[in-house]
């Protein structure tokens, strides 16, 4: 993915090679404290899984990467560029980072197919024959391509999820967050959903997968975070995070889930 043009002419931090930085990141629901001074980086391809107790604003952090949730201090900077109130090009920078969700967040009254062309065709104003080749090349690549003119109900969970992946690949992201993308599969369709992730871990895209599936961090992430009371408790690459965690709060965290 080409940066934008509109994005290199603004102001840029140097974040060395970083392509997500955030420092010293605070943000409050009102009175209510839910991130307290949290640093990460990711660099180029990259995969971060976080993973941490409901309610210690894994989500929260994820969202402010798009800003789709404002923070009031810290900085987050994607590719140099800061996440702020006055940020001009957002929408340019959020068309580099794919989401996906736990709830699919599919068009029920639209194909799969029509999911996928949907941004292409809008945002990106491709060619409808162009978008709909694009969208086939993805839904290949999630191994659906049969599911193309079906709606998102008629798919299992498993499935539906893998379209909600492709869609997001359709925009040629740079940067892919993943919000509890298993959690709510039943057991049988949360391989292929992995799968279809570690595939794209091993394309070499730049992930931040938030999940609880221990077995895809140990084969696919680079860095490990456990979060807890919107802080970072412990990051690490997948050897000692698992191995040999070196908080209480960690080994307490992973005796629960293990
Ligand atoms: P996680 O993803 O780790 O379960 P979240 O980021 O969703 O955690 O939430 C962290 C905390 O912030 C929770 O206590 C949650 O209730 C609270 N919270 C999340 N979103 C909002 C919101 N829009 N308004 C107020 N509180 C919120
Ligand atoms: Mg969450």
């Amino acid at each position: 993915m080409t940066q934008s043009l509109e994005t290199r002419m603004l102001d840029t931090h140097d974040t060395n090679d970083a392509v997500i930085k955030i420092s010293s990141l605070c943000k409050w629901f009102g009175q209510f404290k839910v991130l307290t001074d949290v640093d990460l980086e990711v660099r180029k391809g990259e995969r971060v899984v976080i993973c941490g107790p409901s309610g210690s604003g894994k989500s929260t952090l994820i969202r402010c990467i798009n800003r789709l949730e404002e923070h009031q201090s810290g900085h987050i900077w994607v590719n140099g560029l800061e996440m702020t109130d006055n940020i001009k090009n957002i929408e340019a920078i959020r068309r580099n980072i794919g989401m996906v969700f736990q709830s699919f967040n599919l068009f029920p009254h639209l194909t799969v197919l029509e999911n996928l062309t949907l941004g292409p065709t809008l945002v990106r104003q491709m060619k409808k024959k162009d978008a709909d080749a694009l969208a086939m090349q993805f839904l290949e690549k999630v191994c659906i391509p049969e599911q193309a003119h079906k709606y998102p109900l008629q798919l299992s969970g498993g499935q539906q999820q893998r379209v909600a992946i492709a869609r997001s690949l359709c925009m040629e992201p740079e940067i892919m967050l993943f919000d509890e993308p298993t959690s709510a599969l039943d057991p049988e369709m949360i391989k292929e959903v992995l799968d279809t992730m570690i595939e794209l871990a091993d394309s070499g895209m730049t992930m931040i997968v938030v999940t609880h599936e221990m077995g895809f961090a140990r084969t696919v992430a680079n860095n490990v975070v456990l979060m807890a009371d919107g802080q970072i408790v412990e990051t690490g690459p997948p050897e000692s995070f698992f191995g040999n965690p070196q908080h209480e709060r960690t080994r307490t965290f992973l005796d629960q889930i293990l």
